[in-house]
């Protein structure tokens, strides 16, 4: 097939309904959660929005606002110059990874019963192997994510599962990273959850291998996703593409999977 002939049968497939979009975005308010360092280190700004005009004295025909905002709160992606790991790697940053990297299929982990029996649910190599033997092997260059269906496990005023001692929701343990990395090549990891990385990451060993391995291995992340139910084991293709700031090191971002029907 074609070029030409692939990208008619997309558009036409768009057309038709043979192919839907699904938002796996969500909506940015002020009151969106920003994640919580420890408190000795500096802490994200949560997303503000200014009115700056509303078809009103300020600006007769025109509504706008001015937005502040952390390049990881909402929806976000995370480039491998975010973490120590990754600041030495070639096109390391949002404005120098490569675009074709924005578009890529997903193998989605469904974990929902497991994160429903525990919201420390730890996802292991053992987890991605049984899933390979029942849809095949995580191809290289593809996404991972985990599917916790986590707005239905955590209340709605405590998203970032917040206690005493941190944040409590589920991630992968080092060895799983490990083998996403080096075994299966992947492009990144996705969560719905507030990090990539376990809500108990801090204790690992390594702490946060998400982040050390994955942006040390030049992959990314996506998190605070949303939707994932709606998306099939295999088969869907992200569109991903953060905003392109300089040096930035992530990015709130729209994410988009096309579906088949
Ligand atoms: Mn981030």
């Amino acid at each position: 097939m074609k070029g030409q002939e692939v990208l008619g049968a997309l558009t036409s497939g768009l057309g038709n309904g043979a192919v839907k979009v699904i938002d796996l975005t969500e909506t940015l308010t002020p009151e969106y959660p920003v994640i919580e360092l420890p408190p000795e280190f500096t802490q994200a700004s949560p997303f503000q929005k200014k009115e700056l005009s509303r078809y009103n004295e300020q600006g007769p025909a025109w509504y706008w606002n001015d937005i502040t905002i952390n390049e990881h709160t909402g929806t976000h992606f995370d480039a491998p110059i975010h973490w120590v790991s990754g600041k030495d790697l070639p096109n390391n940053s949002v404005d120098t990874i490569d675009p074709a990297h924005f578009i890529a299929p997903v193998c989605v982990v469904d974990c929902t019963k497991e994160v429903a029996a525990d919201q420390d649910f730890i996802l292991t190599r053992k987890h991605l192997e049984d899933w390979e033997a029942k849809h095949g092997r995580i191809p290289a260059g593809s996404w991972v994510f985990l599917r916790s269906d986590w707005r239905k496990v955590v209340s709605s005023d405590n998203p970032k599962n917040m206690r005493e001692d941190g944040a409590h929701h589920p991630g992968p343990d080092a060895e799983c990273v490990q083998f996403m990395v080096k075994d299966r090549d992947v492009l990144g990891f996705g969560t719905e959850c507030v990090g990539t990385d376990h809500g108990q990451a801090f204790h690992f060993d390594p702490p946060l291998p998400c982040h050390l391995y994955m942006h040390g291995a030049g992959k990314y992340g996506l998190q605070c996703m949303t939707n994932l139910d709606r998306l099939p084991p295999t088969g869907a293709v992200i569109f991903s593409a953060p905003l392109k700031i300089e040096e930035g090191s992530g990015s709130p971002l729209r994410v988009l999977a096309l579906v088949p029907a």
